[in-house]
């Protein structure tokens, strides 16, 4: 079959080698937030389509066959073009969603809609550990009475205040790793996005460990669409496609 997956997470970048390995012809499609993206087998897209319109067009266009949105958690725009797309387009969608994490018995997190709201949740003084990405900072740096240490794969466009200090860093990041950032740095709180998965979760391991209050934004609620859990369960669904999804592509 041929094959979109949006992209943007490590499943992603395994599901578009597992599928090329199964003979599928893959496209993979990237934000391109990234400057050095995990580079995925099979063909690549680089950069935004221009909405449900533009998505609906290179579904036509490419004559694909599926669409696989295997985006971030937290990408939930793309989420929902993607449902009204692949309905456009007349194609089936999978969307492979991890399960988020869970709060530790006795864990106390405090829960967030959004950037906004978690960083209200911070008192004065806090020393954060911001680990929600380089988008959406603004809330926390209005937040001139906390100090923070913000880890990103990439250093945001423009330049930090004074109380930020950048820790550049891309998962999988290790408990020994969290717990020594943690100690070093004297954190008070943790913000992170309820992003699931185990590339990221030590450092909900080590703030527990060092009881350091953990500020965790909730998902956003996603358009409803057939989901898969994770990447063998995507397979095993692509496995058993109906034929209507493998159609040949000898003639125009
Ligand atoms: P979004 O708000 O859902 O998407 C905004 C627009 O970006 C989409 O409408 C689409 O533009 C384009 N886009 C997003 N993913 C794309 C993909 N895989 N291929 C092509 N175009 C894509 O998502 P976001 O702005 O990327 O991120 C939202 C949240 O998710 C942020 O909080 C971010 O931290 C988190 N996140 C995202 C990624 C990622 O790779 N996208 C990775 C890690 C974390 P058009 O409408 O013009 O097509």
């Amino acid at each position: 079959m041929k094959i979109l997956i949006l992209g943007g997470t490590g499943e992603a970048v395994e599901l578009a080698e597992a599928l090329t390995a199964r003979r599928h012809r893959v496209t993979t499609s990237l934000a391109g937030r990234t400057s050095q993206p995990h580079v995925p087998k099979g063909k690549l897209h680089v950069g935004n389509f221009g909405g449900i319109e533009g998505l609906t067009k290179f579904l036509r266009d490419g004559r694909f066959d599926y669409l696989i949105d295997a985006t971030h958690p937290f990408a939930a725009q793309m989420s929902a073009h993607a449902v009204e797309a692949a309905a456009a387009a007349g194609m089936p969608l999978l969307r492979l969603e991890r399960a988020p994490w869970t709060e530790p018995a006795r864990g106390a997190w405090r829960h967030a809609r959004d950037e906004v709201e978690a960083a209200r949740h911070l008192p004065a003084s806090a020393t954060v550990f911001l680990t929600i990405g380089r988008q959406h900072l603004k809330p926390f740096i209005a937040r001139t009475d906390c100090r923070f240490l913000l880890r990103s794969i990439e250093a945001p466009e423009k330049p930090l205040p004074e109380n930020f200090v950048l820790q550049p860093g891309r998962p999988p990041f290790t408990l020994p790793n969290e717990l020594s950032l943690l100690r070093h740095f004297a954190i008070s709180h943790l913000v992170a996005k309820n992003s699931g998965g185990s590339q990221t979760a030590a450092k909900l391991e080590a703030a527990h460990l060092l009881k350091v209050h953990v500020v965790m934004i909730d998902r956003p609620v996603l358009a409803p669409a057939p989901t898969a859990a994770g990447v063998d369960a995507v397979l095993e669904t692509i496995d058993h496609a109906p034929a209507s999804a493998r159609r040949f592509r000898f003639f125009p």
